[in-house]
């Protein structure tokens, strides 16, 4: 998933064995809506139910006649499937073989399609609005799972004031260590795609008001 001017809205679970969900919709720049999903699972041992990397992402690229308001539709109920199956996953055998890929796929759906709605994980939706990329920054390191992708992208930030770019949670001394960082006249060196996004986005909003000034 590439967080940058294309991206349409973000979907995420956690299951409750430390695993999680995301999914993200976005727009290609020839105007196709693609979503990509991933896994992340806390341990490979812990995770009986699926594939058994920590990290399988899929790309569904949508028909290029699908609409917009029909792609977020398919998002939610690709998050929602896939939070319904994560409750069941210690009634499935350990791990999706070759040999037993069939029958595992069946008996997922067999539970979903069963499903009472109750106990599954809740989705959290996070939608870019009107190309805001800060203010949806803002809001997915707002989220509870928001360390997630402190783990997934080490990386070397940009900080202003104690603060990423990305707004990673807390200060730089509580990140995890294989984070970097610099301040905003180094950016050059930064290696977080979140932090120079906001950051080529500000420097982009500056001099369109200089440019308004003069
Ligand atoms: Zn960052």
């Amino acid at each position: 998933m590439v967080i940058d001017k294309n991206l349409i809205g973000l979907w995420f679970f956690g299951i409750d064995d430390g695993s999680d969900w995301m999914g993200s919709l976005s727009r290609r720049e020839d105007g196709r809506l693609v979503l990509d999903y991933r896994f992340r699972y806390g341990r490979a041992e812990d995770s009986p139910w699926l594939f058994k990397d920590k990290k399988n992402w899929y790309t569904m690229l949508l028909n290029e006649k699908t609409s917009l308001e029909r792609a977020l539709e398919i998002s939610r109920s690709l998050a929602k499937l896939l939070s319904t199956a994560a409750k069941y996953k210690h009634r499935l055998p350990q791990g999706i073989t070759a040999e037993n890929e069939t029958l595992v796929l069946k008996e997922i759906a067999d539970l979903v399609l069963n499903d009472t709605g109750e106990g599954a994980p809740t989705v959290d939706e996070i939608l870019v609005h009107d190309g805001d990329l800060d203010r949806f920054c803002k809001e997915v390191g707002a989220m509870p799972w928001a360390h997630v992708k402190v783990v997934e992208a080490p990386a070397v930030h940009i900080v202003k004031a104690g603060q990423s770019f990305c707004h990673l949670p807390g200060a730089p001394k509580d990140w995890p260590k294989e984070h970097k960082w610099v301040a905003p006249q180094d950016a050059r060196f930064a290696t977080c795609e979140i932090c120079l996004l906001v950051h080529a986005d500000r420097q982009a909003t500056r001099r369109r008001e200089e440019a308004a000034h003069n």
